[in-house]
């Protein structure tokens, strides 16, 4: 069985961080990721949220930070732009999604990550209650591959659930999860024109500087009734492009994200709901008149499923009260941000600008030779409405990476490891680790 000293499933935001990490500290790391390119939702045309609290100070640097200095040598993104006091959070920063796939490839394969595209990771191989290795079905058909530590950053926890870790899914009452959404791109689009109707309704507009005129951030209100077909309270628009608009709108709730019948309804009911709300947009709003729907992201957004129930299990007052512990590697900046199961829309609630994210949320309890990071670490379902962001995800894959290689080197399971360890090498790397 061919060997690593770590495997890293799936190459969101937080598997990229993960695998670069794992290999800057002396790893050998193979990055297997089931769509054909790297990124994940971070290259679905949504902005990064958020480096910085709400007070605008960055709590968010090291891989991450990395990142996006190389995004934007690459003309992948523009840099962290200020939104303090026009939003719910302290910065956002967008990434353009063609170059970014192509600049997340160059910066892992030029580091030594190895990478199986169009890959998928179908089980984990153990050895007792150890994780030794993953079978994935890629470019050959089945195959094992063995490693020291695997780092699941597959977003669904697909790796954690088999290998027997235990899991949450959902909130408590009945395990229905925030719900999902379909992002799609209108070509065509007078944005200058859109963006001036809006106004009228908005909750925030952004316009960078000058230089930075074309991509707009904005939100606005979907309750004057030009947008039918959806219980969605308002929508998310980003114009990476002079004629573009890509819209977070659709809001498919009630559906079970892992359940392949209820995931498919999901699916016909998100392109009904694109449907609906382009033609609604096409005949009420200026601006809309000649676009056309260029594309519908690739995959499903989805917000949460499964949850790991690690050594610890960041809460709802954990987040809003700004907890403490002894173990952080990272820092959190963002409120909770809380998708209605119901379909009832959103609901922000706000406490302490910062919290802690614990080493503890990302090591399983019951099983060995495995870590988790991004939006499947151990959190409740209300904690996750905050800690599921982009920026948050990057942060645990930099800390779960880094602890990885630090397994693999003195053969230790991520249990054992000595915390003061990685959190020096985290801060040698640049991570924030005090609030
Ligand atoms: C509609 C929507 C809007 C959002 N808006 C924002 C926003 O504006 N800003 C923000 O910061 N966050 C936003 N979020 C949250 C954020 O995008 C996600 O929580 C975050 O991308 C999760 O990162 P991740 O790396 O854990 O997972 P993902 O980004 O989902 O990446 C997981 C990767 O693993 C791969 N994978 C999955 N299973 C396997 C497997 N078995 N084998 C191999 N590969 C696998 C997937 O193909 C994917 O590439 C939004 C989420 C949604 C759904």
């Amino acid at each position: 069985m061919k060997q690593w000293d770590v495997i890293v499933v799936g190459a969101g935001p937080a598997g990229i961080t993960a695998a670069l990490a794992a290999r800057l500290s002396g790893a050998s790391v193979l990055l297997v990721e089931e769509s054909g390119f790297l990124g994940g939702l971070a290259a679905s045309g949504l902005p990064l949220l958020t480096f910085h609290d709400r007070s605008g100070r960055q709590v968010v640097k090291g891989i991450p930070q990395t990142i996006v200095d190389r995004l934007i040598a690459d003309e992948a993104c523009i840099g962290h732009v200020n939104t303090v006091g026009v939003s719910h959070h302290g910065s956002v920063t967008p990434i353009i999604p063609e170059p970014a796939k192509l600049s997340f490839h160059e910066m892992l394969a030029e580091q030594g990550v190895e990478i199986y595209l169009e890959t998928r990771v179908v089980d984990a191989i153990m050895s007792g209650q150890q994780v030794v290795g993953v079978t994935i079905f890629g470019r050959n058909g089945l195959d094992a591959l063995g490693a020291k530590v695997v780092v699941d950053c597959s977003g669904d926890g697909d790796l954690m659930a088999a290998s027997g870790a235990a899991y949450s899914v959902g909130r408590d009452k009945d395990s229905l999860a925030q719900s999902m959404t379909l992002q799609f791109t209108l070509a065509n689009v007078n944005v200058e024109k859109a963006v001036e109707f809006f106004s009228e309704n908005i909750w925030y507009g952004l316009r960078p500087g000058e230089d930075e005129a074309s991509i707009i951030h904005c939100s606005g209100d979907m309750d004057k009734g030009y947008v039918e077909g959806t219980k969605f309270k308002g929508f998310w628009a980003m114009s990476l492009h002079p004629d573009e608009f890509t819209i977070n709108a659709t809001d498919i709730a009630g559906k079970n994200p892992l359940s392949n019948k209820e995931f498919t309804e999901a699916h016909l009911i998100g392109r009904r709901q694109i449907k609906s709300i382009y033609q609604s947009l096409k005949n009420n709003v200026p601006g809309f008149e000649k676009s056309y729907v260029a594309s519908s992201h690739c995959v499903m957004g989805v917000r949460e499923s499964r949850r790991l129930r690690g050594l610890y299990c960041v809460t709802q007052d954990d987040v809003l009260d700004g907890a403490k512990f002894d173990d952080v590697i990272a820092i959190n900046g963002y409120c909770m941000d809380m998708h209605d199961p119901d379909g009832e829309g959103i609901t922000f609630s706000f406490g302490s600008l910062t919290s802690h994210i614990p080493y503890r949320s990302l090591v399983p309890s019951d099983v060995d030779g495995l870590l988790v990071a991004g939006r499947c670490i151990s959190a409740t379902h209300e904690a996750m409405a905050a800690l599921r962001v982009m920026t948050n995800c990057m942060s645990t894959g930099q800390a779960a990476g880094t602890a990885a290689a630090l397994c693999a080197k003195q053969n230790l399971n991520p249990r054992e490891l000595d915390v003061a360890l990685l959190q020096s090498v985290l801060r040698k790397d640049g991570a924030i680790l005090e609030d």
